[in-house]
């Protein structure tokens, strides 16, 4: 039987009675390093690799290298490796260099259509790359931040990446997280924070599509703050409109096993 958002029922309620720590355990016990976590070195996304590392598991961390990131979330990425030997950084980046890409298509980030196809080019293809490789990302996306992530679940299918897609921070709020820093701090361990949430970057991308942001406004409200209508790169199935359906039998059979064991670790007898 084909592998459907739907036929995941059972396993999203399991999974939304489960501890974001619960999931991680579970999921590394099942698909062990054929599950891996996406994180942009964004405060969710780093709460996540602590949250891994202190579980002690070993897992790939991939961080897509757009090619024009801030040097802090660059020196982010590099203290996490440093503070997280447990969990291997992986960059994937794009085929071609910022500036080959100016130079070949101009600067696309300027207009909407434009900025689909720079996202698709060094976001989205650095990932697709990597196809085969993983059966789970694990991602930090949060209902609290609103918008398209309001509706995110737990655990999702993406068909163009043939990978499920599993957000154990799903349910978690923002005071949460500030929670769990918190708690955190000053210990031997603390959670890898990107200082540029401190600089007023309430989320952060690249330095041309990326902005502070101010308390009265949303979360997102400082990402492509030059376009209208922008607020998703693509790059997580969540936030796309729709995705074409290429998973081979072989990688529904694969992910489908891997979700037996994993469902069997949440409820465990
Ligand atoms: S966020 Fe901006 S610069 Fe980065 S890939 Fe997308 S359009 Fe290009």
């Amino acid at each position: 039987m084909p592998l459907t958002n739907a036929s995941l029922a059972s396993i999203e309620d399991a999974a939304s009675h489960s501890k974001p720590e619960e999931i991680l355990t579970a999921l590394s016990g099942a698909f062990g390093r054929r599950a891996a976590i996406l994180c942009g070195m964004q405060r969710a996304g780093t709460v996540l690799c602590h949250m891994a590392a202190s579980l002690g598991l070993a897992m790939d961390v991939l961080f897509v290298d757009t090619g024009v990131l801030h040097r802090e979330t660059l020196a982010t990425r590099d203290k996490l490796a440093a503070a997280h030997p447990s969990l291997r950084v992986r960059t994937l980046a794009p085929a071609a260099t910022f500036d080959e890409q100016v130079n070949r298509e101009g600067v696309l980030y300027l207009t909407k259509e434009g900025q689909e196809r720079c996202c698709e080019l060094r976001k989205t293809d650095p990932l697709r790359r990597v196809r085969g490789e993983y059966d789970v990302l694990v991602g930090a996306l949060r209902r609290d931040e609103g918008g398209k992530r309001a509706g995110v679940r737990i655990v999702e299918l993406d068909r163009e990446h043939a990978v499920l897609r599993v957000h154990p921070l799903a349910a978690t709020t923002r005071a949460e997280l500030d929670a769990y820093v918190a708690a955190h701090a000053g210990t031997e361990a603390p959670v890898v924070i990107n200082p540029l949430h401190r600089w007023g970057f309430t989320t952060i991308g690249c330095v041309p599509c990326t902005t502070p942001v101010r308390p009265d406004e949303e979360e997102r409200a400082g990402r492509w703050r030059h376009l209208a209508d922008v607020s998703y790169c693509g790059i997580n199935p969540t936030d796309r409109e729709s995705f074409d359906s290429r998973m081979t039998d072989a990688e529904q059979g694969r992910i489908g096993r891997g979700l037996e064991r994993f469902a069997e670790l949440l409820r465990p007898a």
